[in-house]
């Protein structure tokens, strides 16, 4: 190896030793439909997590199309019930409720969860339910995934449509309890006009856990211009989404991710720009043909970066960045100081 490379491994392995920070990753639905199995998370997980120095990773509760709206609050308890289980049996891993919580698991080497939802579809349109999810450990919510539900809309997979209607009554409480309880208000998926109103009701930092621009993606379950300065105003943060990152296939790089952060960054500043790579591939993958040409008819074809495909790649993400100019201490913010100083004022 050249001097010059080795000064380049060292720099990455520096950057990487305070861990990376994801703040959405949907294994607790994985984790669901494997509930027969034992140990998913340490032999299907755990060595990617390790190679990418992976240590806090928000892992959201989903419930697809087919358990609604009957099974909607079953399989959400199922799929949280997995995930203390898998945790329980290993030393790896550790389920988070707080920020001093997070911070010994960082400390001790532990990967930290955070439990999210996406989507309320578990509540119903009962308020109770989320004090419930509260004490399990739920500390991010996303109003809606693309569907309406009873708080509000989701944003479409196309340039325009998405409903003009703002949150439902039900909507506007949970926003409100969830700023009560300690809950971070993830506006990730909602549509422009539920996005503007959770702005308008709520007063602490926002986070949009997994998004991509508009400017390269231009599609209404993404964010335009206006909405990241609003986010820069509150003073929020957005992770940048791995697999909305252009409508082309050929134009899905880890570069052009790049310039999805440095678009962010140049509206806002560097301390709005975070992680969300919403890693999907390895449940993708799972399905048979007939079920990824429905995820293409109802939403659209995720395309998956090469070298950005799953956490044992977040190394790349780090070399890129160097690459591409950024200093230690905005690569330091990016992979993990703006997210620890939203769960420092939240949690
Ligand atoms: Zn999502």
């Amino acid at each position: 190896m050249t001097g010059i490379k080795q000064s380049i491994e060292e720099r990455i392995d520096r950057l990487q030793t305070g861990g990376i920070i994801d703040m959405h990753f949907d294994l607790p639905m994985d984790l669901y439909e494997k509930r027969q199995r034992r140990d998913v998370l340490e032999t299907e997980f755990s060595s990617e997590f390790e190679a990418g120095n992976v240590s806090v990773v928000g892992a959201a509760i989903y419930i697809e199309d087919r358990y609604l709206p009957q099974n909607g609050l079953r399989v959400a308890l199922d799929q949280i019930a997995r995930l203390y289980a898998e945790t329980a049996a290993s030393e790896r891993f550790v389920i988070c409720k707080s920020f001093s919580e997070i911070q010994s698991a960082r400390e001790t080497g532990k990967l930290a969860f955070l439990i999210t939802m996406e989507g309320i579809e578990p509540l119903g349109t009962d308020l109770n339910q989320l004090r419930v999810f509260y004490e399990l450990g739920v500390r991010a919510i996303g109003l809606t995934h693309a569907r309406t539900n009873s708080a509000g809309h989701g944003g479409v997979f196309a340039a325009s449509g998405s409903s003009a209607e703002g949150l439902t009554p039900f909507g506007r409480e949970v926003v409100r309890e969830c700023e009560a309880l300690g809950i971070i208000i993830d506006l990730a998926h909602i549509n422009p006009a539920g996005f503007e109103e959770i702005l308008s009701i709520t007063t602490r930092s926002p986070i949009v856990s997994h998004t991509n621009v508009r400017r390269y993606y231009d599609i209404e379950r993404n964010i335009s211009d206006e909405q990241i300065k609003m986010i820069g105003v509150r003073r929020g943060v957005i992770g940048v989404n791995s697999i909305l990152v252009s409508l082309r296939e050929e134009e899905s790089t880890l570069d052009h991710y790049i310039d999805h952060i440095e678009h962010i960054a140049g509206l806002i500043g560097i301390d709005a720009v975070g992680i969300g790579f919403d890693f999907f591939e390895f449940i993708y993958r799972q399905w048979p043909e007939s079920r990824q040409k429905e995820l293409a008819a109802k939403l659209t074809t995720p395309h998956f970066i090469p070298d950005l495909r799953n956490h044992s790649h977040a190394r790349n993400l780090t070399r890129k960045l160097i690459e591409r100019g950024f200093r230690d201490e905005q690569i330091e913010k990016i992979l993990r100081g703006n997210w620890i100083r939203i769960f420092r004022e939240w949690l």
